[in-house]
């Protein structure tokens, strides 16, 4: 499989800024950012930068032999570490050795054995005496032995290496590891740029697409390319049934339809709009049905609306394991109906 090894057109002026400097760079880097702007397309960038032999203004020329084999993934001086489950998404070829004893599911772990795979490469000459990079994402799937692994290494740096840990919740890291690393957080793309980027990528519904993914383009992207709608189905069913008395079972019919997690981060966000829309302010995630949704909020009672919000985030924290997914959603179609119902 070939790699993009260009940085996505948000994130130049950010990664010229920190690629200027390499000879002064840490050793690791901990690349974080709100989901679906593009962390682990910068980190990849990034290591083709530092690899490249004849960068243009520090950033991949992409025609050098550093660069071919990077794009072709078999760059000598970078390795990237992620769960075979990640590796296995991305299309690659899971080494029957590496794989983890379990061969029916490949594992959602990063494996103390894949940080232990690294340490003969530390101690090999890297190609022309450049830099070797290790690229480590999502950093939330270390396990705690692997993170205990890497935080050794990292405690003494082996020479001419960067660790780049990408994440989307540095919180959930082991909190001595994220002191080894410095952090660099990626930008949200601004509107205009991320609506010109989808629009070039061809995608439909660019503009409510990018507001119901909350401005991350990647995100949206992958929206488009899973022929999902704009509006996701639930939020259209809610939209329908909202203020009415009609029973609530059409509504958990189409919940059941997806994974809890899924509807559970469409309420959370339309849940949001409503809780705008009631103070007056504009709606942020389906503008589309701005009218609507404001109609919802103005005849709502702001209390039970506050009170469902912090139950949906409640359930939100607990959907990776729901007890039974019928119920739930049963039990979420009547509540949040009636939490919409016109005051009295
Ligand atoms: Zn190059």
């Amino acid at each position: 499989m070939t790699a993009a090894i260009g940085f996505l057109p948000w994130q130049q002026a950010q990664a010229q800024s920190w690629l200027a400097t390499p000879e002064r760079f840490a050793h690791a880097w901990l690349i974080h950012g709100l989901p679906g702007v593009g962390q682990v397309e910068f980190a990849m960038a990034g290591a083709a930068s530092l690899l490249c032999e004849s960068p243009v203004q520090g950033l991949a020329c992409d025609h050098c032999q550093a660069c071919r084999w990077v794009r072709a993934g078999n760059h000598p001086d970078l390795r990237r570490i992620r769960p075979d489950a990640v590796a296995a998404q991305e299309g690659a070829a899971i080494d029957e050795t590496e794989a983890s004893g379990n061969k029916k599911q490949p594992s959602k772990d990063i494996r103390i054995e894949q940080i232990r795979s690294l340490l003969p490469w530390f101690n090999m000459a890297t190609h022309r005496g450049g830099w070797r990079v290790a690229l480590l994402y999502p950093a939330e799937s270390l396990n705690t032995i692997a993170a205990n692994a890497l935080l050794k290494i990292l405690e003494e740096p082996p020479t001419h290496t960067v660790f780049l840990l990408v994440a989307d919740m540095p919180d959930r890291l082991l909190p001595t590891l994220v002191s080894r690393c410095r952090r660099l957080p990626l930008a949200t793309p601004g509107a205009d740029q991320a609506l010109a980027w989808l629009q070039d990528q061809g995608v439909d519904q660019p503009g409510a697409r990018l507001a119901a993914a909350g401005g991350a383009p990647l995100a949206a992207l992958r929206q488009a390319r899973l022929q999902q709608p704009a509006l996701p189905d639930c939020v259209d069913q809610f939209l329908r049934q909202a203020g009415t008395t009609e029973a609530s079972a059409p509504l958990a019919d189409v919940l059941l339809a997806s994974e809890p997690a899924q509807w559970l981060d469409s309420f959370q966000r339309i849940w949001l709009d409503l809780s705008l829309a009631a103070r007056g302010l504009p709606v942020r995630y389906y503008p589309d049905r701005a009218d609507k949704i404001q109609a919802i909020a103005e005849a709502a009672d702001p209390a039970l609306l506050a009170r469902t919000g912090q139950w949906l985030a409640k359930q939100r924290r607990l959907a990776h394991h729901p007890l039974n997914p019928k119920l739930l959603a049963d039990h979420a179609a009547q509540r949040l109906l009636q939490a919409v119902l016109p005051r009295q």
